[in-house]
Formats: C-alpha cells, structure tokens, sequence
C-alpha cells in the first residue's frame, strides 16, 4: 500500500477520539440491550493501543497488525475484544510475505471478517458489528480495483452508517442482545455504531 504504518499514530488517535466523543452514546446503546461495558472494554484496548502507537508506527503493515490484534485479544475483553483481535491477526496471517497495496489489504480485510463470523458464530442480519463489517469488506474487494479511493473512502462511509442504522430494526440473535428476543428491536447495536464511528473515523484521515 502506498500508504505507510507510520499514519498509525494518527489513525489510533482518531479512533480514540472518535469513540470518546461518543462515549456515552455507545454506553447507552449498550446499556439498553447489553451490559454497558462496550466503551470501557474498547478503552482498555485503545489505551494500550495509544502506548504502542510509535512502536506500530516503525513496523510493516503485517506485523502491526499482528501486534494490534494481540492487543486487542488481551486488552479488550468482552465478546468485542477476541472479534476485533481476531479480525487483525487473520489479517496479519492472510497477508503474509506479502506486499501489502490496496489489493492485499482488501483480502486481508475480507479474510478478516470472514474469520470474525467463525469466531461469533454470527453473520449478515444478526445485529452486531458484523453488519456494519460485512457489507464494508465487500464493497472495498468489489470496489478497490474499478473507482478512485477518494470515492471508495466515501462510499465506505455511506457503506457503514447504512449497516449501522440497519441494526435498529433487527432481532438480535447473538450476544448479550439475543437474551432480550424482541425487545432487542428498535435500538442500534452498540458494536455496529463504535465500528460505523471507528471506520468513519479511519477514513477521514486517509482522506485528508
Ligand atoms: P460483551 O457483549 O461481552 O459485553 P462488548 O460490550 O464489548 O462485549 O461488545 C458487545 C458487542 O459485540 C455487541 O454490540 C455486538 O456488536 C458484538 N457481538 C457480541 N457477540 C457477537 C457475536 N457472536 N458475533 C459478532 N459480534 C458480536
Ligand atoms: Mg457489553
């Protein structure tokens, strides 16, 4: 990729700052149909993340994201620590030996979410950040070869906040959420929005 892990730094402040911005609207999601811990397992993660961020910035693309999804798996917790550590080490290991350009890092994506679905044994339409994951891997592999990334970036967006809002209306069958049954309907899945924000958030830096 032409883009260089020393944007690192940077992509891990954003996302921090995106997620605390919106700190107690995720922890509201979370509360009305999970536990409430969303925003403090994610800022374990972050935390550790913000202390290696200049370490992962002299790495190549494939060892920092073996070194992230590490983090993530110990620092995390919750059911979202071993989906988002699982989702950068597979990553890591799909592209291995190899150079990393937008082609391989969209693989690398896909693989990574495909490796998130075994993981939460969950996939498209179960309200969880699979919904806003799934349909993004899918646009950048369809789209990553045919459009400019300026429109890609934007599409990536739209992408996420549509997967996002379309969890207010579905049923939740995995995770804390399912235990509600119908009364999971009509609120968004805390994981779907803190990954909507966290894209968004990676985009508009790669925009820039
Ligand atoms: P926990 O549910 O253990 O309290 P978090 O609050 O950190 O963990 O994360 C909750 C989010 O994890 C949910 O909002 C949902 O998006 C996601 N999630 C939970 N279980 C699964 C699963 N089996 N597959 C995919 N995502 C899941
Ligand atoms: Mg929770």
């Amino acid at each position: 990729m032409s883009i260089s892990p020393n944007i690192l730094p940077e992509l891990i402040t954003a996302v921090n700052d995106a997620v605390m911005h919106h700190a107690d609207e995720l922890t509201e999601l979370d509360k009305a149909i999970g536990d409430g811990d969303h925003v403090i397992n994610l800022q374990r993660g972050l935390n550790a993340l913000l202390e290696q961020k200049d370490e992962l910035a002299q790495l190549d693309w494939v060892s920092a994201w073996q070194k992230i999804g590490m983090t993530c798996m110990s620092k995390i917790g919750g059911a979202s620590g071993s989906l988002f550590g699982t989702l950068f080490v597979s990553m890591a290991k799909s592209s291995k030996n190899q150079e990393v350009n937008i082609d391989v890092f969209s693989q690398a994506f896909s693989a990574g979410v495909d490796s998130m679905k075994l993981r939460g044994k969950a996939g498209a339409g179960e309200k969880t950040m699979l919904d806003v994951l799934i349909p993004v891997a899918a646009l950048i592999q369809t789209q990553s070869g045919s459009v400019e990334l300026s429109d890609l970036l934007e599409q990536t967006k739209n992408t996420a906040t549509e997967g996002m809002q379309a969890t207010r209306d579905m049923l939740a069958t995995k995770g804390r959420a399912s235990f509600l049954g119908e009364r999971s309907v009509g609120h968004i899945d805390a994981g779907a929005k803190s990954s909507q924000l966290m894209i968004c958030a990676i985009v508009d830096v790669l925009h820039n």
